[in-house]
């Protein structure tokens, strides 16, 4: 899965919304993420955003942003 992480607050753009194809970004409290569960790892995002904030999980230390991601998209 992909994970929105912190440099995304503040930010103004939803270029990733736009192109996610699954609709699986919902709204934080002061930034977007991502659906854990409903991301299809495509990746199509990731590029799209202006704040490098949306990141692989694969990276290291993602467990909390995933984590993050899913508290805040279950929430709705
Ligand atoms: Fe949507 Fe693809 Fe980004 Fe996952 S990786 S959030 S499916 S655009």
């Amino acid at each position: 899965t992909y994970v929105v992480t912190d440099n995304c607050i503040a930010c103004k753009y939803t270029d990733c919304v736009e192109v996610c194809p699954v609709d699986c970004f919902y709204e934080g409290e002061n930034m977007l993420v991502i659906h854990p569960d409903e991301c299809i790892d495509c990746g199509v995002c990731e590029p799209e955003c202006p704040a490098d904030a949306i990141r692989p999980d694969t990276e290291a230390d993602m467990e909390k942003w995933v984590e993050f991601n899913r508290k805040y998209s279950e929430a709705w």
